[in-house]
């Protein structure tokens, strides 16, 4: 049973989602399927992503109720006028089918258009009932006291976040302002290879992946993966199945630290 984390009053979010980056068309749409059928209930998509409309699909083919469902979506960074942005919602309502989102998060923070303007957006949008919680990605410690300062709530910032990018520092910063972290590409990074996570996976009788997943929750972070396979799906969102000693999570967040491996040239990481 994957474990749920509180976002506010209202919700709380699933320790394990299943991630729908590149997922597009009838094998998107299958794998998101096959994901709500083997049992999870928490969906991350983007408007960046464009697949929106098989989500909906998927969902609707699952059988699994809405209700039962975490769905997060994105806006994307030359959207957050506040205009655009409204629009944007609206057009995600029918593209997803659905009468609300439950998290709809700022893809990527952009200094060109004033927080102030996307974060009254958006919390007109919680108002109305559209999304249930606010939430940012790729934020640093300053775009989320910048946006904090508007005074609007953010429950959640999703990053990238892996054994060897462990976020250490912004992970402290966010459970400080009662924001839960969410770690994207923990599998794509390259540290199922790592020999640590191997010798652990050996030990614990789990693949690399799942002692990564594992890790991940054990650090009261949401845990996002991506898989076409039935089996994979199955070995990550059983991640939390097994216990971990405390020694060798320690050992996980001891693990030397490298660069992170998603950047663009539009990202703002240098505004700290
Ligand atoms: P990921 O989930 O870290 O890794 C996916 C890769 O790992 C795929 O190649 C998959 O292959 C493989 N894999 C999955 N489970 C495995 C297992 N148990 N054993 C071995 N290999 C396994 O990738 P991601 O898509 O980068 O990140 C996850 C999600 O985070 C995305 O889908 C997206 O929803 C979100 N994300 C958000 C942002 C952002 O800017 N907010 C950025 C990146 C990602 P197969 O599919 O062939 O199994």
């Amino acid at each position: 049973m994957t474990p749920k984390f509180p976002l506010n009053d209202e919700l709380s979010i699933p320790a394990i989602g299943f991630g729908t980056w590149k997922l597009k068309g009838e094998e998107g749409r299958q794998a998101v399927q096959t994901a709500l059928e083997v049992g999870y209930l928490h969906i991350d998509t983007a408007d960046r992503y464009g697949n929106h409309k098989e989500v909906a699909e998927a969902i609707k083919a699952s059988g699994v109720a809405r209700s039962e469902i975490f769905l997060t979506s994105k806006v994307w960074r030359d959207n957050l006028h506040a205009a655009d942005l409204l629009a944007d919602v609206d057009r995600f309502l029918v593209e997803l089918d659905t009468d609300y989102i439950d998290l709809l998060l700022i893809h990527w923070p952009n200094k060109e258009i004033p927080i102030t303007e996307t974060m009254a957006a958006l919390d007109k949008c919680r108002q109305a009932g559209k999304v249930k919680a606010i939430g940012v990605s790729n934020f640093t410690k300053r775009h989320i006291e910048d946006a904090l300062a508007t005074g609007v709530n953010i429950v959640n910032n999703q990053v990238e976040l892996h054994p060897s990018f462990n976020q250490a520092d912004l992970r402290a910063f966010c459970k400080e302002k009662n924001i839960v972290v969410t770690a994207y590409s923990a599998l794509s990074s390259g540290n199922m290879e790592s020999p640590l996570i191997q010798s652990l996976g050996e030990k614990y009788g789990r693949s690399p992946a799942a002692i990564i997943l594992n890790w991940v929750v054990s650090r009261g972070v949401v845990a996002l993966c991506k898989s076409v396979t039935k089996e994979r799906m199955l070995d990550n969102l059983t991640a939390t199945d097994f216990i971990i000693e405390p020694d060798d999570l320690q050992k996980i967040d001891e693990l030397e630290q490298g660069p992170r491996f998603l950047s663009f040239d539009f990202s703002e990481f240098d505004y700290e």
